[in-house]
């Protein structure tokens, strides 16, 4: 499994498939426990991400670092972190199709090999990926669907809506992460082992 993941981690390396490879740091390619149940997929890399090689490193990482963790999830002991693309888009502009279609099979390479049971879908970009006709997040939020290999998938908040929405009173963005993590959590202990 893990030869496998290592060599698309180091196929994604050398990958020159879209434009986003000619202004790149580095390739972010995951973070995290491989053979974890829980894997979270993000959007795409930004500035600290793209300097330091890792997913979720800057404010909105940090971010995601606490509200993983108030529910006993952490990238050093069992969740699996990457992102849809692997690469940073110029001025952290939205990615578009043909870099998403490009990006693609490394993300699918990951899922294939690592089958988690549960993925967490950060924000809009990741939830599109996998929902076809999705309605937005606020709606989408929250709820489990069916994902590859007999996975279950819950479109999340993205942690950096959630730093402009700091409020954290009942229904509230940041209150529904909270019930949302809450439920990942139970899902999570019932697989148990
Ligand atoms: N936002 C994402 O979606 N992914 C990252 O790795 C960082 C910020």
């Amino acid at each position: 499994m893990f030869e496998e993941l290592e060599k698309t981690r180091l196929a994604s390396l050398e990958c020159f498939r879209c434009s986003l490879s000619e202004t790149r740091l580095n390739v972010v390619f995951s973070d995290g426990i491989p053979n974890s149940k829980l894997m979270l997929i993000g959007e795409a890399p930004g500035m600290s991400e793209d300097e330091q090689g890792k997913p979720f490193v800057g404010r909105a990482g940090m971010l995601l670092d606490k509200i993983l963790e108030s529910v006993g999830f952490s990238r050093q002991t069992n969740i699996y972190i990457c992102n849809s693309l692997k690469c940073r888009p110029p001025n952290n502009r939205d990615p578009n199709e043909s870099e998403k279609e490009a990006c693609r099979p490394f993300l699918d390479a990951q899922i294939d090999i690592l089958k988690p049971r549960l993925i967490m879908l950060c924000g809009r970009v990741a939830m599109n990926s996998f929902i076809p006709n999705a309605e937005g997040i606020t709606k989408m939020r929250g709820r489990w669907f069916d994902g590859p290999h007999g996975s279950k998938m819950m479109p999340v908040f993205h942690p950096s809506y959630l730093l402009r929405n700091a409020q954290r009173t009942k229904g509230s963005p940041k209150w529904f992460m909270w019930q949302d993590m809450q439920e990942i959590r139970r899902e999570y202990d019932k697989l148990g082992g």
